[in-house]
């Protein structure tokens, strides 16, 4: 019998002691969710005997979700939207780094014992210095989308690996308000609070802050559809900007901006796979199979442009 290409709540209540996975991604929606190539090229490459699936649970299903999988012998999951806040009273320790992003994407079980990670931050941090070479900390960056749960975790994230200044660019000029706010009061960090300055999308002075900025972060979700526009307009493109955008399933207006004024550019992809790369190192203590997992995402968007 083909197996499904997603399962449900329904299907963990049934599997018993013999699921037929062991490592998952959570999440409502989920079926466009690319980890399962990325991880299962992973396990196959380091000969580990285990699944990787997708799993669509609804919110209020989380926690029995949880406890099922526990339950069964699962080694871990992933979380997406919109579990990655909901799962924090479900641990029973959470990382401190991911206790300051308010947020977990991936929880190991260890003989009933769950603890909860966020590799989404650091995922960033390991893509930029891949693609352009440069430590994110040392770079200003303007960050635009900073009102979503990409961009909030790439903003803290900023903060958390010192950059000395932060723009924060949203539509909905309140949410990135309150970002800055969270920004401003993180605890305990090994750097100087950043200067933050907050801009909606249309500002004038928008201009002027992007001249400032070092690398564009691109976090919105204007761009995954083909008829978005870009969110920075053109000429606020500067020589010296690193432009990366987290979208990943296609080319954006911004990135063929950038490219066609000679910018370094790169794409969410290297973000998905370093966060995926962390997960796997977690859940198995030992270096992940980064190549093999990047020639599975590749492959994955390849198709799924077809
Ligand atoms: P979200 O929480 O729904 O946030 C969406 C963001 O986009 C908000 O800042 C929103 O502004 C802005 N936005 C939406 N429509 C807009 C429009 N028409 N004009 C201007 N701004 C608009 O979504 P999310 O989870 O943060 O995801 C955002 C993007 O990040 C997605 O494109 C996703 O592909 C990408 N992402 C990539 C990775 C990766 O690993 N590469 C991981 C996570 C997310 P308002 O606050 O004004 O609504």
């Amino acid at each position: 019998m083909k197996r499904p290409e997603v399962f449900n709540l329904e299907d963990l209540r049934r599997w018993g002691s013999n699921p037929p996975l062991q490592l998952a991604v959570l999440g409502d929606p989920v079926a466009h969710s690319a980890s399962p190539q990325m991880h299962m090229a992973a396990l196959k490459q380091h000969g580990l005997p285990h699944t990787y699936g997708r799993i669509q649970i609804k919110p209020n299903d989380l926690r029995e979700a949880i406890q099922t999988l526990s339950s069964i012998g699962f080694i871990g999951v992933n979380l997406t939207i919109p579990h990655k806040t909901a799962i924090l009273p479900l641990l029973h320790s959470i990382d401190p780094h991911a206790r300051v992003m308010g947020a977990v994407n991936t929880v190991v079980f260890k003989q009933g014992h769950l603890t909860g990670f966020n590799t989404d931050g650091p995922g960033l941090v390991r893509a930029v210095k891949e693609d352009f070479g440069v430590p994110l900390g040392l770079m200003h960056p303007l960050i635009l989308g900073a009102g979503g749960g990409a961009g909030r975790a790439i903003a803290l994230q900023c903060a958390l690996e010192g950059c000395p200044e932060i723009t924060l660019v949203n539509r909905t000029l309140e949410k990135a308000m309150t970002l800055a706010e969270e920004i401003r009061s993180l605890p305990n960090t090994a750097h100087p609070h950043p200067k933050v300055t907050v801009l909606q999308s249309d500002a004038t002075a928008l201009a002027s802050q992007a001249r400032r900025a070092e690398i564009i972060l691109q976090c919105s979700s204007l761009g995954m559809q083909e008829s978005d526009p870009s969110p920075l307009r053109a000429n606020l493109l500067q020589k010296h900007h690193m432009v990366y955008d987290t979208i990943y399933s296609r080319e954006t207006k911004l990135i063929t901006d950038a490219k066609r004024r000679g910018l370094q550019t790169s794409d969410g992809l290297s973000m998905l796979l370093h966060q995926g790369a962390l997960a796997f190192e977690i859940w198995f203590e030992r270096a992940a199979p980064v190549e093999a997992m990047r020639g599975a995402l590749i492959q994955f968007r390849t198709a799924s442009l077809q």
